[in-house]
């Protein structure tokens, strides 16, 4: 059996960032990714045979100069080069098969009524409907940003808990607010596996893990195809639900805790077409109300001289796949033989609840002596950032345990 200091299950960012912490402090680390490249929801295609070097987003878009841990380690793996600035192209409204202002949602004379409320009432333990109902009034809320938040968190947010959402973080002032890497997100996913590999991190793709044990204060964990793996520390990087079934046999509570946390389901299309063709003025997205997606996502912010992209999140019961590419074809006023290339994925995210706070504290106080991370979306917010704040939290937490050990 191949054992190591750390074993790390998933090569997303969360895996990425925890290998990343690992190899800086001298561990033997080992990441056990179950697809063919390492990304997770960060997930950049291209067809090079249709459009070239044209890529287009699948999952995560954006990264912005608040990401201070990200930018940390991008720094330190010199991969600073990479990241591109990205333009902000107007966002429009879809509502009643027309594209539509935002603005024109804005119910000024409540909102202006409500705002004053931003500065005394907190986020802690409110659903996101809650919260901004109370500070932007209930009119702006329905109207428009019920809809701007299913679209952000790719599902119906109204029982998200507001704390969990847009936080305020310092900014790197010598980085563009808003930026992509050169061959878009998952250029950084890719190129961080690479550095990593290099410094001695071990890599193994196409390697789902299927059982996890813990016994006589060591871990074991068998993959797919039936290789064994042992380590002193661990971590689960996985999905909220992947890491719930791996943790129900030696730690049957913990997993209780963690499928209490639902997943929510959004079909993702992204077509490649020829920009001649397309009628739909440059956006940099398009927000869905009361229609059969929650938002598109343009790769309008890059400029490219023939092809443009844009990638649907269609809800999860509109999962026809002629229907979902008429749809793509009106709105863009062409037809499905038009389009160059198109790719799909099934992306989920936590849906997480006010409720599930609650069991997130207790599964805290329940790993607090334990040698086992559990990171991923599902705790600190879903964006990259808030996934490598709760990377570094757990590394460190371990590291404390290395130290009393050693
Ligand atoms: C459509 C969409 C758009 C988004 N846009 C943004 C954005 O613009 N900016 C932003 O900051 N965030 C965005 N997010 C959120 C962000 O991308 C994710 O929350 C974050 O990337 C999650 O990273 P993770 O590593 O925790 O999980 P994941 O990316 O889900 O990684 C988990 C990894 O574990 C692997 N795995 C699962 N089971 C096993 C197993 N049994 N064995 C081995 N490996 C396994 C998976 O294959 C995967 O690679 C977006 C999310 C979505 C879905």
């Amino acid at each position: 059996m191949m054992h190591v200091d750390m074993l790390i299950i998933g090569g997303g960012i969360s895996g990425l960032g925890m290998a990343w912490h690992c190899q800086k402090a001298g561990l033997s680390t080992r990441v056990l990714e179950q697809h063919a490249q390492v990304g997770g929801l960060i997930a950049s295609r291209q067809q090079p045979e249709q459009t070239g070097d044209f890529w287009l987003e699948l999952g995560a878009h954006s990264a912005f100069n608040s990401y201070q841990e990200l930018l940390a380690i991008v720094a330190d793996c010199q991969l600073q080069s990479l990241i591109t600035p990205k333009k902000s192209p107007p966002f429009k409204f879809f509502k009643a098969g027309k594209l539509q202002s935002l603005l024109k949602q804005i119910y000024w004379f409540s909102l202006l009524r409500a705002l004053p409320r931003l500065f005394s009432l907190s986020k802690e333990n409110l659903s996101v409907q809650d919260y901004y109902t109370q500070i932007m009034g209930e009119k702006t809320y329905d109207a428009l940003m019920q809809h701007a938040f299913n679209a952000v968190l790719c599902q119906d947010a109204r029982h998200f808990p507001a704390d969990l959402l847009f936080r305020k973080r310092a900014r790197a002032r010598d980085t563009a607010k808003k930026f992509t890497f050169a061959a878009g997100m998952q250029h950084i996913a890719r190129a961080l596996a690479e550095t990593l590999e290099k410094r001695g991190v071990l890599f193994h793709v196409e390697t789902p893990v299927i059982r996890l044990e813990y016994r006589d204060h060591q871990f074991e964990i068998t993959t797919a195809d039936q290789r064994t793996f042992s380590s002193r520390f661990l971590t689960l990087a996985t999905p909220v639900e992947t890491a719930a079934q791996l943790l129900s046999f030696s730690f049957p509570s913990l997993a209780t805790l963690l499928s209490q946390i639902k997943m929510a389901t959004v079909h993702s299309v992204g077509v490649a077409v020829r920009k001649e063709e397309v009628r739909l003025p440059i956006v940099g997205g398009i927000i869905g109300a009361d229609s059969p997606f929650y938002s598109v996502v343009s790769r309008d912010y890059l400029w490219d001289a023939r092809y443009r992209g844009l990638t649907f999140h269609f809800k999860a019961d509109f999962n026809d796949p002629l229907a979902q590419e008429q749809l793509i074809a009106d709105l863009l006023g062409i037809k499905p033989s038009q389009f160059l290339w198109r790719d799909r994925k099934i992306n989920q995210l936590p849906a997480l609840t006010v409720d599930n706070l609650f069991d997130l504290a207790q599964i805290t106080a329940q790993l607090q002596h334990l040698p086992l991370a559990l990171i991923g979306n599902y705790f600190n917010g879903v964006s990259i950032e808030d996934c490598l704040v709760r990377t570094r939290g757990e590394f460190q937490r371990l590291q404390a345990q290395m130290g009393t050990l050693n």
